[in-house]
């Protein structure tokens, strides 16, 4: 019987690295401050330099980056934000959350990630932000998506929950909209022990704001709310945490890319579809494409790879959306149909991507 190959394994990364986290969680333990002290103002300064934005505030989520970010850049009832609905539904919940409407539309095939074309068509008297997401940490149409931004007075956030240090055109993604949202969940490129979330800006008075939205309200160190705020704070046993794994990140996303290329070399030129190929990528899935999705999945179950499907339903037939128009997305579909994410971590060997693309190809001669 062959050893189980998992989907996603964030414990091998953090036994990894377990001596520098144990001492870093032995710090907070021994502070006396563990909402909002120094492990937080520490790995703010850290994440943005590692980003390249002057400011990093820490939030309890990547729904929470989100939401908070889009109240903060004023974005509420009567207002739509064009999105794409092959996401995690938090994309889009968000926009829910702070009281406007998502409106979706369809992606590019070449990318995976929103279709400019479709963003354009999608403006209308009500659309107040666009919402791309980095999608397995593919980079969005970034410079098309900015000039329809400006030149329609637009907010663009950018959701990087799957592109921690990916880049378009060696420019870092997170870099290019008035806010760029993470997530620190533990799948994450960068992920914590538990939830967490950022948000990345240039703008010192989205900062301020959202510093106040996070944390009930309060403006400094006064207990007195001067804003419908929050409770939505990173930890400081999980920002210490985040701090030493953000030192190994890029050498991550390097290992990732490695696995990519191997999946590359052994699956090209047979019948199944390959991701997009962006050198910035930063490969937080690897998602191939086949027709008869379900039976591949089932098969390579039988072998004993776990694999995943992102995402399907897509978020426009989630229930909770459905009360807005019916939107026909016919590349988003064809993609919740037939996209199969294979296992890849830093940390798999080689050794078991031979044998998944092997059982992979196992499978196209049947
Ligand atoms: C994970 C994820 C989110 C939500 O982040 P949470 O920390 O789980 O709230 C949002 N968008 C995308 C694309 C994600 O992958």
């Amino acid at each position: 019987m062959q050893i189980k190959i998992p989907q996603a394994a964030p414990s091998r990364r953090i036994n990894r690295f377990r001596q520098e986290i144990d001492a870093a969680v032995s710090n907070v333990i021994g502070s006396d401050q563990y909402v909002l002290g120094s492990a937080v103002s520490s790995f703010e300064t850290a994440f943005s330099k590692y980003v390249g934005c002057s400011d990093c505030v820490t939030v309890a989520s990547g729904t929470d980056a989100l939401a908070l970010s889009m109240r903060a850049l004023g974005i509420g009832r009567g207002d739509e934000v064009i999105t794409t609905a092959l996401t995690f539904s938090g994309t889009a919940l968000a926009i829910l959350h702070c009281g406007a409407t998502p409106h979706f539309v369809d992606v590019n095939l070449a990318t995976y990630c929103i279709d400019p074309d479709a963003i354009r068509a999608g403006i209308n008297s009500r659309t107040a932000a666009i919402l791309p997401v980095h999608l397995f940490g593919h980079p969005c149409d970034m410079n098309a998506i900015m000039e329809i931004a400006s030149g329609n007075g637009l907010a663009v956030i950018e959701d990087c929950a799957q592109a921690h240090g990916a880049k378009l055109d060696g420019k870092n993604l997170g870099t290019f909209g008035n806010a760029a949202a993470y997530s620190f969940y533990p799948t994450k490129n960068l992920g914590a022990m538990g939830d967490g979330g950022a948000v990345l800006t240039n703008d010192p008075d989205l900062t301020k704001r959202l510093r106040r939205l996070r944390n009930y309200g309060f403006d400094g160190r006064d207990r007195v709310s001067t804003a419908i705020g929050f409770n939505s704070r990173l930890d400081e046993i999980q920002a210490a945490i985040l701090e030493v794994l953000l030192l190994h990140l890029d050498d991550g996303n390097i290992d990732r890319r490695t696995v990519a290329d191997r999946y590359r070399t052994l699956l090209r030129g047979h019948a199944i579809g390959l991701p997009p190929d962006n050198s910035g990528s930063i490969y937080h899935q690897f998602a191939v494409r086949h027709d008869n999705r379900d039976a591949l999945m089932q098969h390579l179950a039988q072998n004993q790879i776990d694999t995943s499907v992102h995402y399907a339903p897509a978020v426009h037939k989630h229930p909770v959306f459905a009360t807005g128009p019916t939107r026909h997305l016919p590349v988003t579909e064809k993609l919740s149909r037939t996209l199969l994410s294979l296992p890849i971590q830093p940390e798999i060997a080689m050794d078991s991507v031979d044998r998944i693309a092997d059982v992979v190809l196992e499978y196209l001669r049947k």
